[in-house]
Order: C-alpha cells, then sequence, then structure tokens
C-alpha cells in the first residue's frame, strides 16, 4: 500500500516540496499529489514586473514536473479535515468534480504538507476591497496591468504600504511610466527598518524616479478616485495599489490545526504541524520560529529552505533515517527599484539590517539573478544534487511524538 502524500499549493514552497518528495522516496512507496489552483508556476515576487507591462515566461507545470512520478491535480482546495484525514476539493472553475450531489471531492492522505501561501491584506480599511488594486496574486496584478494601460499622462497612482512590495511597486511603475505621478503612501518613514546607506539610496532613487513620498501616513478609506489619511488628507488617485502586508487563507483557521492570530498554522523546527503530526506547513502558510526565536517572515527567502527542511523531515521519518535540520537563516534583502536600480541590504541571521548594502545597476542584475535562481530551484528541488531514493519503511514514524 502506498504512502499518501498531498502537497496543498504549488508556489515557491509547495512545489519545491512535492519535487523533493519525488526525489527522496521510492516510486512505488508513495503517491504524491501536488493540487493547485492554477497549471503554470507563478514567479509571486514578479507581479509589480507582470503589473507594468512585462510578459513573464510560462512555467506550465505539466513541463515542470513531467516524468518526477509528482501527479499534478488542477484543483481548488475548499477545505480540510484533520481528523478524517481528507482535503475537499472543487475543479478549478469553482464547479463540482466528481460527486454532483456535493459537487466536490475528497482527497484522502496520510501526510499532508499545507502550502497555500497567502494573498493581500486590505486590513478591513473601508473601500480598500472595493477600490483598490492588490499586487500579490497574478489575477491582481493582470488587473491592475489592463488599468495603467489606460492612464493617461499627469494621473496620479497611489501606492499605499511603504514595505518591499510597497517599495517595488512604486519605482517600478514610476520607471515603466514617468508620465504619471506615482506617491508612496507608508506608515513609516521611508525604508526606516534600513541601515543609513540603504535609506540615503531609497531616497536618492525614489528622488530621481519623481516618486513623492507620504511617510508616517496611515490610509483609512479609499474611495474611487482618492485615499483618505488619518488626519482626513485626502489624496488624489486616479488608481491605488494596496500593499500593506499578505494575509493567510481561511483554511486552515476552518480546521481542529493549532493556528496563530493570523491564521498561519504552528509548526516545529521540522516543519510539522504542533497539534497534528501528519499534517507540515510551509511557506507563508506556517508560523514557523527563526534565529533569535523570531517567526520567520512570508518570504521566499525563509519559504524556500523551510519547504527543504518539511520535505527532508518527512523522507526520514517514513524511511527511518537522521531527521534533518537546515538552519533557516536571512543573509539579505533583495530589493528591486526598476529595472536598472536596486538594493541589497545585508542582514543579521534574524533579519535586522548591517551597514553593508548594494546599490545601482549591480544590485539590480544581483536581485533578477535572485529571481532568476528562486523559479530555477522550483524545478531543481535538490539543487540539482544527485539523490537516492529510499524505501518507506513499514509502519515508519509518522506519528513519533514532535
Ligand atoms: C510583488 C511581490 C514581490 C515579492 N518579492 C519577494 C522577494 O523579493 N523576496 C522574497 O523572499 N519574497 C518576496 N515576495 C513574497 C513571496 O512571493 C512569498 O512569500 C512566497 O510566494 C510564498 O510562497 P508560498 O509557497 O508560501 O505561497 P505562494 O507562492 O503564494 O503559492 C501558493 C500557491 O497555492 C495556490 N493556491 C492558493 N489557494 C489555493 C486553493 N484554495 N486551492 C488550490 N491552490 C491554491 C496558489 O495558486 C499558489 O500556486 C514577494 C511577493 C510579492 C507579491
Amino acid at each position: 500500500m502506498q504512502h499518501r502524500i498531498i502537497v496543498l499549493g504549488a508556489g515557491y514552497t509547495g512545489a519545491i516540496a512535492a519535487g523533493r518528495l519525488a526525489k527522496r522516496l521510492h516510486r512505488e512507496d508513495v503517491a504524491i499529489t501536488l493540487v493547485n489552483a492554477e497549471p503554470d508556476f507563478v514567479e509571486r515576487v514578479r507581479m509589480h514586473q507582470l503589473a507594468t507591462g512585462q510578459d513573464l515566461k510560462p512555467r506550465p507545470f505539466s513541463e515542470m514536473f513531467a516524468g518526477t512520478g509528482v501527479e499534478l491535480r488542477l484543483a481548488k482546495v475548499t477545505g480540510v479535515d484533520v481528523d478524517r484525514k481528507t482535503v475537499t476539493v472543487v475543479d478549478a472553475n469553482g464547479a463540482g468534480v466528481i460527486t454532483p450531489e456535493s459537487g466536490a471531492e475528497e482527497l484522502p492522505y496520510d501526510t499532508l504538507v499545507y502550502a497555500l501561501g497567502s494573498g493581500w491584506n486590505d486590513q478591513a480599511v473601508p473601500g480598500a476591497a472595493e477600490h483598490a488594486y492588490e499586487i500579490a496574486s497574478r489575477p491582481g496584478a493582470l488587473r491592475l496591468r489592463e488599468r495603467l494601460a489606460r492612464l493617461g499622462a499627469g494621473q496620479t497612482v497611489v501606492v499605499v504600504g511603504g514595505g518591499l512590495t510597497g517599495l517595488e511597486a512604486a519605482t517600478e511603475i514610476a520607471e515603466a511610466r514617468p508620465d504619471l505621478d506615482v506617491v508612496l503612501a507608508s506608515g513609516g518613514g521611508l525604508g526606516d527598518w534600513l541601515s543609513p546607506k540603504g535609506r540615503e539610496h531609497l531616497r536618492k532613487v525614489f528622488g530621481r524616479l519623481g516618486i513623492t513620498v507620504h511617510e508616517h501616513t496611515t490610509v483609512t478609506g479609499v474611495e474611487a478616485d482618492r485615499v483618505v489619511t488619518a488626519d482626513g488628507t485626502a489624496i488624489p488617485a486616479a488608481v491605488t495599489v494596496w500593499t500593506t502586508g499578505f494575509a493567510v487563507h481561511p483554511i486552515a483557521k476552518a480546521t481542529a490545526l493549532e493556528v496563530n492570530g493570523a491564521g498561519q498554522i504552528v509548526v516545529d523546527g521540522t516543519m510539522r504541524s504542533v497539534s497534528h503530526p501528519d499534517v507540515y506547513a510551509i511557506g507563508d502558510a506556517a508560523m514557523a520560529m527563526g534565529p533569535g526565536n523570531k517567526p520567520l517572515r512570508m518570504s521566499c527567502a525563509s519559504g524556500t529552505p523551510a519547504a527543504w527542511q518539511a520535505a527532508d523531515a518527512i523522507a526520514a521519518r517514513l524511511t527511518g533515517g537522521k531527521l534533518p535540520h537546515a538552519p533557516i537563516r536571512y543573509f539579505n534583502q533583495c530589493i528591486s527599484l526598476g529595472r536598472n536600480e536596486g538594493l541589497i541590504q545585508y542582514v543579521t541571521a534574524d533579519d535586522r539590517a548591517v551597514r553593508a548594502v548594494l546599490t545601482g545597476r549591480l544590485a539590480a542584475v544581483y536581485k533578477e539573478l535572485v529571481c532568476k535562481s528562486a523559479a530555477w530551484g522550483v524545478a531543481n528541488p535538490t539543487l540539482g544534487l544527485p539523490t537516492r531514493r529510499r524505501r518507506v519503511t513499514p509502519g515508519s514514524a509518522v506519528k513519533e511524538p514532535a
């Protein structure tokens, strides 16, 4: 009898975990199913590029997983029952897959890897859901792309949120459309977590691109043609782009899994759920502790090693091997500032800025390499190193205490 592993979500982390498990485990012993709502791998880290009219390389999963032994299931996950160990899916268009009565299909699992990622977080600010655009997803980025293309010279785009995504979005739009007025509204100071050199570089690039920055500004309302700030100021906005962080999908919260306040599944150092040992969670959907006992930030930077860790831990537990403990740490924050500029801010293991930065054209090239290697790493989940597929030990230690 094969051990059934279901991986939910084929973003950076789910796709890596599924591919790596397939390289680690003997094909006769496991059935690995990867469930995803879309047929192509989405390079989420490039959504600001997609929104500004750049075309991204298509990456169909049918090619990526051909011959790997991973079965790709194109479907939308609607629920997980961790007591019955089943996942409910409907087809990717929302219609029922198999049973006409229920309109849904149940997939049973022995081990579940939950990697459904996150979407945008409108933070319940009035008007944001109705009027703002988002770039956390491909449909969102395509909607913004279409809207930006229709904007005329001199119209204003307000990017709300001064985090990494907001910085990348504002500079990308300003560079691609110098005829528009681009405004950034940031709750804190511009790049206030960066080193002095990093902040200085950011100001220089924002100035050169003509981006107006409203610092220490909280947007409390979004209307069709403006945003309103906490002190009652109205900033005209033909388009508002909302980038104030990500929110995880509500599916995990609706299960018996232990989750944190944000709905992320709480996991141990092997990415295994602390409440349900046959469930693993990785990427944006997981709450894992990193260096300095700080929760890992939603990022590919920490999600990728977390996916390696989960796959290797599952493989070790199933084959009676030694549990790996991949160190997960940060090295740098790589920020694109348009296509020709960038900022690489070096950080401590727990993600605090140090003095060193890389800027300019070299930083842009570095960031491009990072994005390329992130996508390469999805298609090459063992980093291209040869591996030996191991046999699953009957009655293996899936239930051993974490
Ligand atoms: C514009 C932008 C720039 C970024 N830049 C960086 C960066 O420079 N560096 C960095 O480290 N991070 C960056 N990030 C963050 C990074 O993209 C995420 O942290 C990362 O994608 C998380 O990986 P994941 O596998 O958890 O989720 P995702 O990559 O979001 O993948 C989730 C997958 O699950 C699928 N899915 C979701 N719901 C369902 C469902 N109900 N049924 C079936 N399938 C479903 C989705 O289609 C998707 O394929 C950026 C994000 C954005 C939006």
